[in-house]
């Protein structure tokens, strides 16, 4: 199976020494691969660091194209899209701009009138709340508005940061599932930072832990699940 995402011997940090260190994955197409880890542990920097927006040494290649020196919003442009934690919703925009925006870098506009009426069918909470403005919203809203941006770019690969935080386990189950789906049905392919394992490996297909700036296991996503010991060192349950 060919990946969509790669990352090659990735280093990267805030300047005072490297909090990534010589970080190797793929994740192949259509397919769910978690990055789980405690806090700390370096997730969100892998996925900045993937959208080109920390200076690294190493490599990025979406669809085999290296994007070595490509600007953040060229990567959005050739299929990379990123929901960062905290959920980059613009709330003083309302949900209707905030899609508008995610189209944007990869739409014409009768395009982007489609794409976004594709998302209202799906999230349907939005539809009816196209005219309220982001911080109307509660955070379950948020999340899924955060998400359909991201999707109204129809990515080839999806980079999503911590969704459930915050989020009653109900919304988790249900924003997890969504993402599942989506997978399944258009070929999405998806690098899904989390804090909450058991939710994340329950739609992943497979799981790296990522401890101290380092990948320490890669393993299918069930396998993972069922290692007690693992379950007890890294993922806090
Ligand atoms: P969390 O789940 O809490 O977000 P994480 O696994 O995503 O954790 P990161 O946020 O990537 O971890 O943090 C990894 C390390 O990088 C931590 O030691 C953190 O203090 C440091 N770090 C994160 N952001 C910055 C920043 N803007 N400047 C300097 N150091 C940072």
């Amino acid at each position: 199976m060919s990946a969509a995402l790669e990352v090659r011997g990735l280093t990267a940090g805030y300047g005072a020494g490297p909090v990534l260190h010589d970080v190797s994955l793929q994740v192949p197409d259509g397919q769910v691969v978690t990055l789980l880890g405690a806090n700390g542990a370096g997730k969100t920097t892998l996925l900045r660091a993937i959208s080109g927006l920390l200076p690294t040494s190493g490599s990025v290649l979406l669809r085999g194209e290296d994007l070595t020196g490509v600007a953040p919003e060229q990567r959005v442009r050739r299929g990379l899209a990123h929901v960062p934690e905290g959920r980059g919703v613009i709330t003083e925009l309302t949900v209707e701009e905030n899609l508008r925006l995610g189209g944007l870098w990869r739409h014409g506009r009768t395009a982007l009138r489609a794409r976004i009426d594709a998302e209202y069918e799906r999230f349907e909470p939005l539809a009816r709340r196209r005219r309220s403005l982001g911080h109307q919203l509660s955070g379950g809203e948020r999340q899924m508005l955060a998400l359909a941006r991201a999707l109204v770019s129809t990515p080839d690969v999806l980079l999503l940061d911590e969704p459930s935080l915050g989020l009653a386990p109900q919304i988790v189950h249900s924003i997890m599932q969504t993402l599942r789906d989506r997978c399944d049905e258009t070929g999405l392919t998806v690098l899904l930072a989390e804090q909450n394992a058991a939710s994340a490996l329950s739609i992943a297909d497979r799981g790296l832990v990522l401890h101290l700036g380092r990948i320490r296991t890669d393993a299918p996503a069930d396998a993972l699940a069922r290692d007690a010991v693992l379950r007890h060192a890294y993922l806090g349950y």
